[in-house]
């Protein structure tokens, strides 16, 4: 099959020995990758998110980039950071993070002036976009739309191997758009966190798909409980499953007849099952606005490293 040249790694050559750093900004733990430019992996470490601390997630994140380049045996690398949420392009301060005590702070400067180099800061959805895109499920394709379906949802968009961050940085929000096509009984939807209701990922996270388990059967259990039952052949799992894919698929195909990426890419803990995803395609087809619809739904390479790899390549090949 053809595949199209990357052009992001025409434009300059790599230096040998250039080692980016990753580092995923959780809310309960914050990794470390060093990767080399073949995207190796020279070092890797994690230490548990000083929660509610703000000066103590800059020594944290400031101990693991000194602890990374030791084992890599480097100084001066690149560092990529990936986090919930934003920086606010409107002052520079973060925005939309679940780790809150993050929010309304000057971390980007922060974290540069304490490291002593440029520091990119990324969504972590993003970084999941730009981690497949430049050595992942969607390596040499040009537009890739990544998707993440965890405890939240949210998607990320890479375009020649770079985060699309937007002009107000909220780029591929996709959780908080509401359910397309409802039907009368998806309306108005469950209450989100944000505000509103029959968002996405009131639906589509693992929590939405517990509840509308619970709300249909009676029965308590948790996303993966379901999806096992299901894939048993349980008849009421097995319905819930396939509300829950008609869901997912028609929240797909809204993207798709505006974005039409070259490749979606799934990421969490739903993303491992690969029937869930290979159930996708012919569900996501009937709502696409085309003749034909070939956009190929895979599960993400990297898997959890894609958070740190994604942040370590935003210094793509190209910087
Ligand atoms: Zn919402």
């Amino acid at each position: 099959m053809h595949r199209p040249r990357r052009p992001w790694r025409r434009s300059k050559g790599l230096r040998a020995q250039d080692i980016r750093i990753g580092i995923d900004l959780g809310g309960t733990k914050i990794a470390g990758i060093a990767l080399g430019p073949d995207g190796t992996t020279r070092a890797e470490t994690r230490v548990p998110t000083p929660r509610g601390d703000y000066a103590g997630t800059l020594d944290a994140i400031a101990g693991l980039v000194a602890t990374l380049e030791a084992e890599a045996g480097t100084e001066g690398a690149s560092v990529g950071i990936g986090m919930p949420g934003a920086v606010s392009r409107h002052n520079g301060l973060i925005k939309n993070a679940n780790s809150v005590w993050l929010n309304g702070r000057p971390f980007a400067q922060d974290i540069a002036a304490r490291l002593g180099r440029p520091v990119r800061v990324e969504n972590d959805a993003n970084c999941l976009a730009v981690s497949e895109a430049v050595d992942g499920a969607g390596a040499g394709e040009r537009l890739v739309w990544a998707v993440i379906l965890g405890t939240g949802v949210g998607s990320g968009v890479a375009v020649d191997g770079q985060a699309l961050t937007g002009r107000n940085a909220i780029a591929g929000e996709w959780g908080h758009n509401p359910l397309p096509w409802p039907r009368d009984d998806e309306r108005p939807g469950p209450a989100c966190y944000c505000g509103r209701r029959g968002c996405l990922e009131t639906w589509l996270s693992g929590p939405g798909l517990a509840a509308d388990h619970l709300a249909c059967t009676g029965e308590r259990l948790s996303g993966e409980q379901i999806v096992a039952a299901a894939l048993q052949g349980e008849p009421g799992a097995a319905a819930t499953l396939a509300r829950y894919l008609d869901r997912l698929a028609r929240g797909i195909a809204h993207v798709v007849n505006l974005l039409d990426p070259d490749v979606i890419v799934l990421g969490g803990g739903l993303s491992r099952i690969e029937s869930v995803v290979a159930a996708l395609p012919e569900r996501i087809a009937p709502h696409v606005f085309s003749d034909a619809f070939d956009t190929p739904v895979r599960a993400s390479r990297h898997g959890d490293a894609s958070g740190v790899r994604g942040a370590a390549w935003l210094w793509g090949p190209e910087s």
